[in-house]
């Protein structure tokens, strides 16, 4: 049997075991998804520890995701974001440390049909979350602009993404920014567990944007519920998240995801 494993803290309320468990039922695979919450003064024993076990992959979630990096050996696109959400065993060297939000981010798109090339992006929120979106939206082609409360954390990602030609700002930019873009994603926490509260004015959403919140509890946002009326497409968190999953479990099994089986178990729990 194969155990892949989930480390962070909290992890107990994790939705990816579900998830992954769906898909090793719906692929016949012998595989388990455990969640551990290491020493977080022994990052590095851990992921060594597991290699060592034969674990077969790792997730690595909140506060671990940057910690892990000098314990791995990054792709470059996990080295770009500056944080590692999935890890693989099993090569000569060190374990690969990949990050397949930025995935989850891109294939939410593609999922609605929405096209990224050529379009002019906003990103609110310049965490992990935000890292990952921008550097996706950039990466893949959008003209893409960060505003976030803090400016200066927005500033700092856009000259890591300089390459990229990503620009920056405070939230007071989105006013003159959302009307003019295709695309915006909501990566702060606001309206987690708050669904009267959004990070942006209603009055600037339109119906030419598509809107991926981030924020998955509750589902239907604040910002959400707003784009619908503004006759904006709507692709809720949940789509993010699946998507770093199916990305973490292709990486891993070399097998094509089920996905609608992973998004039912997913969505059932949310
Ligand atoms: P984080 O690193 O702690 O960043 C939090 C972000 O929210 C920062 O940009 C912060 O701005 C901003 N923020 C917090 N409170 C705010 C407020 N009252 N007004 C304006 N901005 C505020 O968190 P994260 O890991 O990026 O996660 C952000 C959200 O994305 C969470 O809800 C998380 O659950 C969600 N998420 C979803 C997925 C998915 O797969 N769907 C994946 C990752 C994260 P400052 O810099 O000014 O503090």
């Amino acid at each position: 049997m194969d155990v892949y494993g989930l480390i962070g803290s909290p992890v107990e309320h994790s939705l990816s075991p579900p998830m992954h468990e769906a898909a090793y039922e719906a692929r016949s695979l012998d595989a388990r998804y455990v969640t551990l919450e290491p020493d977080p003064d022994r990052i590095g024993e851990a992921v060594a520890g597991a290699d060592a076990i034969g674990v077969a992959g790792l997730n690595v979630t909140v506060p671990f995701k940057q910690d892990v990096l000098p314990h791995v050996e990054p792709t470059a696109t996990a080295e770009a974001v500056g944080a590692v959400n999935t890890i693989t065993f099993g090569g000569d060297g060190a374990p690969e440390g990949h990050n397949t939000d930025v995935a989850g981010v891109v294939r939410a798109f593609e999922h609605h049909d929405v096209s990224i090339d050529g379009q002019s992006a906003v990103v609110v929120g310049a965490g992990g979350a935000g890292r990952a979106a921008t550097y996706a939206l950039a990466d893949a082609g959008a003209d893409t602009f960060v505003a976030n409360r803090t400016v200066e954390r927005a500033e700092e990602l856009a000259a890591d993404f300089s390459a990229l030609g990503v620009d920056a700002g405070g939230l007071g930019a989105l006013a003159e920014r959302v009307p003019e873009a295709d695309i915006l994603v909501n990566a702060t926490s606001v309206g987690m567990d708050a669904p009267d509260t959004s990070p942006v004015p209603a009055d600037v959403l339109h119906g030419d944007l598509a809107v991926l919140d981030a924020v998955y509890s509750p589902l239907r946002t604040k910002l959400l519920r707003d784009a619908a009326d503004a006759g904006a497409e709507t692709v809720d968190g949940a789509w993010m998240l699946l998507y770093q999953g199916v990305a973490a479990f292709e990486r891993w099994t070399g097998v094509d995801a089920p996905v609608a089986a992973m998004n039912e178990a997913l969505r059932g729990r949310l």
